[in-house]
């Protein structure tokens, strides 16, 4: 492995590991990482937006974000970069951020009776868009390409 590999694979580690260990919505010593970086923190507003949006978190800064940080550490290794993954790797990250679900939520619906778990599944219908890669729901009444939670694009390019 050359050492400019080794490079790209530590700093995108690192700046996963940062992330992950960032408060709950992102802190002060993740905004640090990203403005090293030269990458922009979400705008409060946007953040307060995704804390209240139905993309449940747990822990760590918004997958955008470190995002973010990824296309610049891709920038500066361009040749180790063209391989990454970038939405696989962001969906691993909000796989690690995001609550238990699964059969805890099928249990703990199931506990309030079937009636609100198929309610919940028709509720879920009512979303036009869907961002491919990490599910978030887009927002119809505004007007964004690329998905506000992961950063993913909705679309694919004409
Ligand atoms: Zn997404």
């Amino acid at each position: 492995m050359s050492d400019t590999s080794k490079g790209f694979i530590k700093e995108t580690d690192e700046a996963f590991q940062s992330a992950w260990h960032a408060s709950k919505g992102g802190d002060a010593k993740w905004d640090a990482v990203m403005l090293s970086y030269g990458a922009e923190p979400l705008p409060q507003a946007d953040r307060e937006k995704l804390l209240n949006s139905e993309m449940k978190i747990n822990r760590g800064a918004f997958p955008i974000e470190l995002r973010r940080v990824f296309e610049k550490i891709a920038g500066k290794y361009p040749n180790d970069s063209k391989n990454f993954d970038m939405d696989a790797k962001v969906l691993e990250y909000y796989q690690k951020i995001k609550p238990f679900s699964g059969l805890g939520d099928i249990f703990k619906n199931a506990s309030t009776g079937t009636a609100k778990y198929s309610q919940g599944f028709q509720k879920a219908k009512h979303h036009t868009y869907k961002c491919k890669n990490c599910g978030a729901p887009r927002l119809e009444e505004m007007q964004y390409d690329d998905c506000m939670f992961c950063g993913s694009k909705l679309f694919e390019p004409a």
